[in-house]
């Protein structure tokens, strides 16, 4: 296959001057509705699914394994972003919001799809575009799980890891928490023991919750915001604190879970609910997924490049699909900045993605 630079890089400013926020499903359909075409195109059965995922089968058989592909058209940005961070070319560069992350990932896929020339490999391939990864795949989780149960592999095209450009074979597990401390409201100054404060209770879980983490088992607790109080002058009664926790194992995932649910503050006056937990489990570094990644070296290789592999903190929808099918990520395109100013696609190594991919698919 000989990737067209050009065409992949027009087709890939189509899909970013479509801003694509995860809160808006209007503005994320008419990213999937322009990727839903170009696949049409190349003779897919298309179908959209309960609450706003896209199902893409390019020769599909009943009752056949397949490949399948996972892929999501939200950006973490709002809409807007493109007048402070334009699409541009700066040397072997190209910047602009949701171009790493991941809608070149999209535009390879097609690329390498439309350079089998409808010979599709045996079982076909099935293509999920999901509206909210970014997000946490809350609408789209059930349909990813449930095509993963008849994948023979599963390729993620989310991007490669940022300068390395390595494959991924595993991901943390990641969770959230949320816990609303309700405590009682009174004069700071003229009465202050008839309060309960729960700034003070959420201080303190600040500190014992932030303890359990363990970075020997990978294991990561921050809290990354915390709001609360009415006035200066008032024992506060209300405080909230929005806690992200990471894992490398599911054990470590229920062990965190656990301990946040039954930790109480020091004054029992103080009220806490917890909301949240694990919302994508650990993508553990499997045989399967290993026997994958070999295949892609040895792609790599014979194409002339080398490709590694590594373990990543961030979550992505293979995080699903990994206890139940043989699932490789990072088979995007190359570059950097996710969620940053300075996203971009490194194009002079993108069309070498873009061929492994396409031998990939022919080959798994
Ligand atoms: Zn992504």
């Amino acid at each position: 296959m000989q990737p067209d630079l050009s065409a992949m890089q027009a087709d890939l400013r189509t899909l970013v001057e479509l801003e694509s926020p995860s809160t808006d499903l209007a503005a994320i359909a008419r990213v999937m509705d322009v990727v839903e075409g170009w696949a049409r195109e190349l003779g897919a059965d298309t179908h959209a699914l309960p609450s706003g995922t896209r199902e893409m089968n390019f020769g599909v058989q009943e009752g056949q394994k397949y490949i399948l592909v996972l892929t999501h058209a939200d950006t973490v940005w709002p809409h807007g972003t493109l007048e402070h961070m334009p699409l541009r070319v700066e040397g072997d560069k190209l910047y602009g919001p949701g171009t790493y992350d991941m809608k070149a990932g999209i535009v390879g896929l097609i690329h390498a799809l439309r350079a089998l020339g409808g010979e599709w490999p045996a079982g076909g391939i099935k293509v999920l575009l999901s509206p909210d990864e970014e997000i946490g795949s809350g609408s789209s989780r059930g349909h990813i799980e449930q095509a993963a149960q008849m994948a023979r592999a599963v390729l993620v095209v989310e991007p490669p890891v940022a300068d390395s450009h390595n494959l991924k074979t595993g991901r943390k597990g990641t969770g959230n928490f949320t816990l609303k401390f309700t405590g009682i409201a009174s004069h700071a100054g003229n009465k202050p023991s008839e309060g309960a404060s729960a700034i003070t209770a959420a201080a303190e879980a600040v500190l014992a919750l932030q303890a359990l983490a363990d970075h020997a088992k990978g294991t990561t607790v921050s809290v990354g915001q915390i709001a609360g109080g009415s006035a200066v002058n008032v024992i506060p009664a209300e405080c909230t604190l929005e806690i992200d926790l990471r894992v490398a194992t599911l054990s470590e995932g229920e062990r965190v879970t656990e301990a946040v649910n039954v930790w109480k503050p020091s004054d029992s006056r103080v009220k806490v609910e917890v909301l949240g937990g694990l919302n994508r489990p650990p993508f553990e570094q499997g045989a399967a997924t290993m026997q994958l990644f070999g295949q892609a070296q040895a792609i790599a290789k014979a194409l002339g490049f080398e490709v590694g592999h590594e373990v990543v903190g961030g979550g992505s929808d293979g995080n699903f699909t990994a206890p139940i099918a043989p699932t490789l990520d990072g088979l995007g395109a190359p570059g950097d900045g996710a969620h940053a100013a300075h996203e971009h696609v490194r194009l002079d190594r993108w069309g070498d993605h873009v061929r492994l991919l396409h031998r990939l698919i022919q080959e798994v």
